[in-house]
């Protein structure tokens, strides 16, 4: 079936075309939610709300362990839909097992994160009780991109859900097939459809969705997190933004070459390079830069398009049409610097889809737009650094600070010296003889710095905690008068 394209008018078209990574072909469509159905969807998740949060813990984990059955049941339904949004069928299996670990690793934790905490007399006004209580946010709200479409719809959903909110989720438009067996499942689970909710829609759909709920957990870009910030700061409502990066991966001399450029690859080219934290730069010790980049493009060109066959190969599509034409904008701009590309290099077209392959560029520089914005591909700028101050200043140099991968030997002395790196580089996690694991190690805090993220982080306990609102209970248990009442008893 092949659909027009939306619409030129200020209102959302009637149906939302959505096109196939693969095949390049328009084969699916939604209705987008109006601003009435997102409110109407609001209200009534809010009602629920109250009945979720009095169930208490124990019947709230009851209910989602039932919904992870449900899930593995209905594995197979979302599996075809998520591979159709993507394209890429290794991921969406990641993608599915992250489901159950996700649930699993919080119905673990909540108990002991959502402890009371004993009474205690005030440190300062010794005669006053101090008795802390928490309630979470009645309705939070989700907005997810098309990466990672039913991870980062869930991940944040889960820690709220078990902090006793309701949810109400707006996946991203680009990828949206794997909604429907979503839906169904949450209607086999009926406790949890009366809470976690989900509106499809683009943007003007997650516009109307902040102004419904009483806090925002947005993952995508920058230039959207900005306008979600803006409005959820307009209604006071906080908003949890995770967002780009640029990732900087740094050899150091002692590294092991061969473990790290294999950790790097896959770091750099998992998904496609379509994740937040991927490996975006390579700064290598320039003793070693040679044999690096030499086994580097070597085990780049060790990997396969996942094309014709999508269970063969290591390599998906790239989801999102229009991400083709940044890649390509970095590439022409990197090579009209200067650049030599030495192995993948352009957009190939198979089938309809746009595919690029591991794409190794040295005399690469910080003029390029490959070096410092999101390329979100399988790009893998390499330069060459001097010294370790040098090499901690390239790596700070970027507007994002998301994570970063350090590579030194396994000796004492060096991973000294990588956690020295380390504590210099301004990001929020940094792995260290490993690549990119904030993939897959949830359960570490991190901040984001500069434009890569704002607000409470989503891994570690406060992922789950942020949830909540604290409130004192402030109780003068004696029976007599505080000496600061203006009058005494009558
Ligand atoms: P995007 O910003 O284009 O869209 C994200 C979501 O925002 C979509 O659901 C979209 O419909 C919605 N949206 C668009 N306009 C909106 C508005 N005005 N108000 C509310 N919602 C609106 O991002 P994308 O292209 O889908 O995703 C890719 C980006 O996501 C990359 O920058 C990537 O780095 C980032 N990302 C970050 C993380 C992280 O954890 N930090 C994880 C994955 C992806």
């Amino acid at each position: 079936m092949t659909l027009p394209p939306p619409a030129a008018s200020a209102e959302p078209p009637a149906a939302w075309p959505v096109r196939n990574p693969r095949s390049g072909e328009v084969d699916y469509q939604f209705i987008p939610a109006d601003s009435d159905t997102v409110h109407q969807t609001a209200a009534a998740l809010r009602e629920g709300q109250t009945g979720w949060l009095a169930l208490g813990l124990e019947g709230r984990i009851a209910i989602l362990r039932q919904w992870q059955e449900v899930l593995r049941a209905s594995r197979a339904d979302l599996h075809t839909t998520l591979f159709a949004d993507t394209g890429r069928m290794r991921e969406t299996g990641i993608e599915l097992d992250a489901i159950p670990r996700l649930i699993d690793g919080w119905c673990r934790q909540a108990a002991a994160l959502l402890q009371p905490e004993p009474a205690r007399a005030s440190s300062s006004v010794p005669f006053i009780q101090v008795e802390m209580t928490q309630d979470p946010w009645p309705l939070v709200g989700v907005i997810s991109p098309w990466n990672f479409p039913l991870l980062l719809s869930l991940i944040d959903a889960v820690p709220a859900l078990l902090a006793g909110a309701a949810v109400l989720v707006k996946p991203s438009e680009v990828t949206p097939r794997f909604v429907e067996p979503l839906r169904k499942t949450l209607q086999a689970v009926p406790a949890l459809a009366g809470v976690l909710g989900i509106v499809q829609g683009a943007g003007p759909t997650g516009a109307d969705l902040i102004q419904a709920v009483d806090a925002i957990c947005f993952t995508g870009s920058v230039a959207t997190g900005r306008k979600v910030a803006a409005a959820a700061a307009a209604r006071f409502i906080p908003a949890f933004l995770e967002l780009g990066g640029k990732d900087p991966a740094l050899v150091l001399e002692g590294a092991d070459l061969d473990l790290a450029s294999s950790a790097i690859l896959s770091g750099s080219i998992s998904n496609a390079g379509q994740a937040c934290q991927a490996l975006e730069r390579i700064y290598v010790a320039r003793p070693v830069f040679d044999a690096f980049v030499s086994l580097l493009v070597q085990k780049a060109e060790r990997i396969r398009l996942s094309w014709p066959d999508p269970a063969v190969g290591e390599l998906g599509p790239i989801i999102f049409d229009r991400q083709a034409d940044i890649l390509t904008a970095h590439l022409q701009d990197a090579v009209a610097k200067g650049a030599r590309i030495l192995t993948g290099g352009r957009i190939e077209r198979h089938g309809g889809g746009h595919w690029c392959r591991p794409t190794v560029l040295v005399d690469v520089d910080h003029s390029m737009q490959v070096m410092t914005e999101e390329s979100f591909g399988p790009l893998l700028p390499v330069m060459p650094f001097d010294s370790l101050e040098q090499a901690v200043r390239l790596a700070n140099d970027s507007e994002y600070g998301l994570s970063a991968t350090v590579f030194a030997g396994g000796s004492a002395a060096t991973l000294a010296e990588a956690r020295a790196v380390a504590g210099q580089l301004q990001v929020g996690a940094v792995s260290i003889n490993d690549a990119a694991l904030t993939s897959f190690v949830h359960d570490a805090e991190k901040n984001s710095r500069k434009l890569s993220g704002l607000g409470g982080s989503r891994m570690g306990p406060v992922g789950l905690t942020r949830f909540l609102r604290r409130k004192a209970l402030l109780i003068n248990a004696t029976g007599r008068p505080s000496p600061w009442w203006m009058a005494g008893p009558a």
